[in-house]
């Protein structure tokens, strides 16, 4: 279905249903959200022929912000506000230079090049060279990849893939020059056809079209397979995650990456051993080297508010972790 009313200033006129999302101005927004309802349909009338437009619709299809319940205003597939938008802010705060952990409140260590590790890393060096993630797995951002994966609202792809191509952008200093494999981190068969697609390779697509061509990304979406359906990892320790993974994930196509870059994607970066998982049966097939990038990581819980022996602070802030 396409519907493009005349007059309005936002339309968004894919395929598939069409909502409103709010203002792109914030200020408007506040404005909009303290006032009532009818206040708030009265202003947007009064602001022109766009305006009425867009009230128009907002009678026609009515839609709420799928994250925080107010009125969407504005014309777009995704039903999102763009406060809630703009509350999905990337990570700021001090990292490990590796696995992108946080580290305020945690003993750090500098490696020769000065650069912070965690004490994972420090103690095992992942298969990757670097994870980089743009936002952590909480609030919005967290209920934004579940509006994807879970409810199938496929235009969050499309914010999901330019947080993912920032991502990605953090890391390209450290590319080298002859191009990087994009491998999203594949879902089980029989998941994939529940599913109806797979939100990291779908999430990938987008991010791609944001990153310029200089970058020579190149989509490998069938180089991965996922051969087998892993157990949920909640509550396993590090040792039994790894061994959950075993086996999970088989290179079907290693001519493709033989001697290559490889960078694996994937929606969230929980506790690391999936993509470590993917990067370590890549390496073995013959990728030179493997990078992750992400749209979102969990953090660890900062250490004022843990009271865990130093030994295992990695393990309990993982235990949450999927
Ligand atoms: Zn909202
Ligand atoms: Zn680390």
């Amino acid at each position: 279905m396409e519907i493009r009313p005349v007059g309005a200033t936002a339309v968004s006129a894919g395929r598939g249903r069409i909502v409103f999302s709010s203002s792109t101005n914030p200020s408007r927004v506040t404005e909009a959200r303290d006032a009532k309802p009818q206040e708030r349909l009265f202003s947007s009338m009064v602001s022109g022929v766009s305006g009425l437009a867009a009230a128009l619709f907002a009678t026609l299809f009515p839609a709420d912000c799928r994250l925080c319940g107010s009125p969407l205003l504005n014309i777009s597939r995704l039903p999102v506000c763009e406060l809630c938008l703009a509350d999905m802010r990337p990570i700021s705060e001090a990292i490990c230079a590796i696995c992108g952990e946080r580290m305020k409140g945690f003993a750090a260590s500098y490696d020769e090049c000065g650069e912070t590790r965690c004490g994972l890393c420090r103690r095992l060096e992942p298969p990757f060279v670097r994870a980089s993630a743009y936002g952590s797995y909480e609030g919005g951002l967290r209920e934004l990849i579940h509006l994807l994966k879970y409810e199938g609202v496929r235009p969050a792809a499309g914010v999901l893939g330019r947080m993912l191509a920032a991502a990605v952008t953090d890391l390209r200093p450290s590319f080298d020059e002859n191009g990087m494999l994009v491998v999203p981190v594949p879902l089980h068969r029989s998941k994939s056809r529940q599913r109806g697609f797979n939100q990291a390779e779908e999430i990938a697509r987008k991010a791609l079209k944001q990153i310029p061509s200089d970058c020579h990304l190149e989509l490998a979406a069938d180089v991965l397979q996922r051969q087998r359906e892993t157990q949920s990892q909640i509550g396993l320790s590090r040792h039994q995650r790894r061994m959950n993974m075993r086996g999970a994930f088989a290179v079907k196509r290693p001519e493709l990456v033989q001697g290559r870059e490889v960078l694996v994607v994937d929606d969230v970066f929980t506790t690391g051993t999936t993509v470590s998982e993917c990067a370590r049966v890549l390496r073995r097939a013959g990728a030179s080297r493997v990078f992750v990038a992400t749209v979102a990581r969990t953090l660890k819980v900062e250490a004022k508010f843990t009271a865990v022996p130093a030994e295992n602070e990695s393990e309990a802030a993982m235990v949450a972790a999927g």
